[in-house]
């Protein structure tokens, strides 16, 4: 799927996506879920294809056929796998969704989802030029949108949210570094304390946890970590070092909605305020991104935003809309509660592999379209 315009952060551009998607099949309903994981190794190690070498060699052989209860299962079946989290969320969320369709739940409320509506805040890629950024931000809070965040690089940070504050002096701002400084760069996060941030999402090493508290110690400003936080066990490490004050939870890097579901629970133990990152998803991975965000612990705005702000034509019906109040309302239907639009997949489909037996499972690269 071609994303209407390119997408850069610290880590590169993006323009077009190749999705990978998987359909479970079981009692004669079927789920889906969403592989959100970028076609280079820049935001954690996995790829596209590694993800399908991994789905096809080693994760649907451990549960095709299996007799799981639901999703929380499959994590267990999976748990001899270490790491490929993106790869292991697709197959447990899409069996998520079949359980919700079981029980005749929309899964927000499977999971344990309060909220019937959720806020949404506009993530903004690298532009090429700050007149530009201005005018985006104005039609991103003219759209509703509550709060704004700015992908920053070095050399593209502490003066852009400088100006970009002056313009804007009252709204609600953060930046993404994705990584691209070092400890060494703390001087430069202690001159944004001047700006109100409401926080500095992932300014250092990828993996870096101790570093980051390092730097939280000597700023105003709340860290917020992303890549870092793969598991629960690292969520742990985190909070207790003081690395972050806030937490991104999404859903594909922690593994799927059971481990998703724990370390939001954690969050709101360690009264550490959560929100949902997002990553380009098509409608189906932006669908569970919605039912995730509904628990009661993602107090500040997500990245979930309007299928309309990424595609010209999403995969889902309806496509996923914002309310002039900056919010998504949540479907009420039974499961992921938005229908995926099949012959749209086909039509996009490059790739794809199909399993039959007592279960069936398919999974389909969808690729570039001209
Ligand atoms: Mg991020």
């Amino acid at each position: 799927m071609r994303l209407k315009a390119p997408y850069e952060t610290s880590a590169g551009t993006e323009w077009n996506r190749r999705i990978i998607l998987v359909q479970v099949f079981s009692e004669g309903l079927s789920g889906w879920g969403e592989v959100t994981v970028d076609e280079t190794p820049t935001f954690t190690s996995e790829t596209t294809e590694t993800a399908w070498h991994i789905l096809r060699d080693f994760l649907v052989p451990m549960v095709l056929g299996k007799t799981v209860s639901g999703g929380s299962d499959v994590g267990d079946l999976l748990r001899s796998v270490r790491g490929h989290e993106m790869a292991r969320a697709a197959l447990e969320d899409a069996v998520w969704d079949i359980e919700a369709q079981r029980n005749n739940l929309p899964l927000s409320a499977l999971l344990g989802g309060t909220l019937t509506e959720i806020p949404c805040g506009a993530a903004l890629g690298i532009q090429l030029s700050h007149d530009l950024l201005f005018e985006k931000i104005a039609g991103e809070l003219a759209a509703g949108y509550q709060r704004i965040k700015l992908k920053i690089k070095p050399g593209h940070d502490v003066g852009l949210v400088a100006k970009v504050r002056k313009t804007f002096p009252k709204i609600r701002l953060m930046v993404d570094g994705n990584s691209a400084y070092r400890l060494e760069d703390a001087s430069l996060f202690e001159r944004m304390d001047d700006y109100d941030l409401e926080m500095i999402e992932q300014p250092l090493w990828w993996d870096g946890i101790l570093d980051h508290a390092k730097l939280q110690s000597k700023l105003k400003t709340p860290l917020c970590l992303d890549e870092s936080i793969r598991n629960l066990h690292l969520a742990k490490e985190a909070f207790e070092l003081k690395a972050c004050r806030i937490l991104n939870i999404k859903l594909g890097r922690v593994g799927g909605h059971s481990a998703a579901r724990h370390i939001h629970n954690l969050c709101v133990a360690s009264g550490i305020p959560a929100w949902c990152g997002g990553m380009l998803e098509s409608g189906v991975g932006r669908a569970h991104n919605i039912a995730m965000s509904t628990l009661p612990g993602f107090v500040l705005p997500g990245d979930v935003s309007a299928s309309q702000r990424y595609w010209e034509e999403d995969i889902i019906e309806p496509e996923v809309e914002i309310t002039r109040n900056g919010t998504i309302k949540v479907p009420k239907g039974a499961g992921l509660g938005y229908t995926v639009r099949v012959p749209r997949v086909e039509q996009l489909t490059v790739r794809r592999r199909t399993w039959k037996d007592t279960s069936r499972i398919s999974f389909a690269v969808v690729g570039r379209q001209n």
